[in-house]
């Protein structure tokens, strides 16, 4: 038996039928392919319903999220809204409340609209997701570690729970945190998806999405919907994603090293951080026990806001940005950025700490990075150096 490809070799692997046999995929920059008569219509006809650098994309996609078939989209909400339209009107779906600000966005907008039945639950509360669950059912949306809050979902559990009780449910799981290196979930779930603007691009430099499935008819109606709504991606942005993809391992790697240390070193200091890979987290044993890695996002409290603003203004090396996934790192407050459209009274609610920091982590060099960190922590006054030590100061809660 030929032992299975791992995802670093597959990565690079850029086997393409070019004519010429170049040794990179060509970019295909057109909207339209002559036909060779009227009625000999040849693959392509128009880049819409299919463009040969989308299709070389899609192809690399699918190896590497071990799928029958994946698709290239626009963005990570393009897939979500390719997802949604799968459903009849007034279906009931089930989604967690620590979703993806624009998930939460979205699917709260077709509820209102009535286009779906939503119950917003704690699904990372087996419990509560098994007593949701009734045989209406028709689509749970699942994501794991949610972020800033980093909760973990039981996804074996559920997915098995689901399967046998629940067949007609759609399983449709959000990988973005995760990435194919660290999580296939397609062995728990119907439908896999992923903000590609992150870790499967890695440079902020396109937006995209990666939907993945193993079943020939969600794959044809999934297809069916791109093709009628025009959200296939661009043939520019699908070649500068096979190129993004070539580094997706020893990126990430790297990234999440960079997140283990960094995590620890805060947890020295006295800080409470939200990490997967720490011992300290409720939730280790677990996300361990499905996943590959911890991923490069972890998040930490201060006990103000006021030195919280100061710390992520004060870095010179992280930037002040949205998102995550990219080669640089990034800092944020969620609370003031991210998550500021979520209503303060539903963050309390939703235990979201108004002080949270969110820290990214690209593949700059640790010792920097940690360097960095510790002038801001100094400059906003919650740490102190004594006798050379990093100390850590009791603050006001503002
Ligand atoms: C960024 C993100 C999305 C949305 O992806 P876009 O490419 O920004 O549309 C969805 N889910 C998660 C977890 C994300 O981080």
């Amino acid at each position: 038996m030929v032992k299975e490809i791992s995802i670093d070799t597959l990565v690079v692997s850029s086997n393409n039928d070019d004519q010429h046999n170049s040794s990179v995929p060509p970019l295909y920059q057109t909207t339209t392919f002559k036909q060779k008569s009227v009625t000999d219509m040849g693959q392509y006809d128009y880049t819409r319903s299919g463009n040969p650098t989308r299709t070389q994309l899609e192809g690399q996609l699918a190896k590497i999220m071990k799928a029958q078939r994946a698709f290239a989209v626009t963005s990570g909400m393009g897939c979500l809204d390719v997802i949604t339209r799968l459903l009849k009107p007034g279906d009931e779906v089930i989604a967690g409340d620590d979703l993806y600000g624009g998930t939460h966005r979205l699917l709260t907008l077709l509820n209102e609209k009535g286009a779906v039945n939503l119950k917003h639950i704690d699904t990372t509360d087996t419990e509560v997701v098994k007593s949701t669950l009734s045989e209406n059912t028709k689509m749970i949306f699942l994501e794991s570690p949610t972020n800033p809050l980093i909760k973990i979902v039981d996804l074996p559990e559920i997915s098995k729970y689901i399967r046998k009780n629940y067949p007609n449910c759609l399983i449709v799981f959000d990988n973005t945190m995760m990435s194919p290196l660290l999580l296939s979930p397609l062995q728990y779930v119907d439908i896999q998806y992923e903000s590609a603007t992150k870790y499967l691009n890695g440079h902020h430099d396109i937006m995209a999405g990666a939907i993945a499935v193993n079943d020939d008819k969600l794959g044809n109606d999934i297809y069916f919907i791109i093709n009628s709504t025009g959200c296939g991606l661009a043939p520019f942005d699908s070649w500068l994603l096979l190129r993004g993809l070539k580094t997706l391992s020893i990126r990430f790697e790297r990234q999440q090293q960079n997140a283990e240390k960094l995590a620890e070193w805060l947890e020295s200091i006295g800080f409470k951080v939200r990490y997967p890979g720490l011992k300290s987290h409720p939730q280790h044993e677990l996300h361990k026990s499905f996943n590959k890695g911890f991923g490069a996002v972890l998040s930490f409290e201060t006990g103000s806001i006021l030195k919280s603003e100061k710390i992520v203004e004060g870095t010179q090396i992280f930037g002040v940005t949205v998102s995550f996934g990219c080669v640089n790192s990034l800092i944020s407050m969620p609370c003031r950025m991210s998550h500021a459209a979520i209503d303060p009274e539903i963050r309390k609610e939703r235990n979201l700490p108004e002080d949270i920091i969110r820290l990214c982590l690209g593949i700059e060099n640790i010792d920097d990075l940690i360097e960095d960190l510790k002038d801001a922590l100094i400059l906003s006054g919650i740490a102190k150096l004594v006798d050379g030590k990093l100390v850590k100061q009791q603050v006001a809660k503002l």
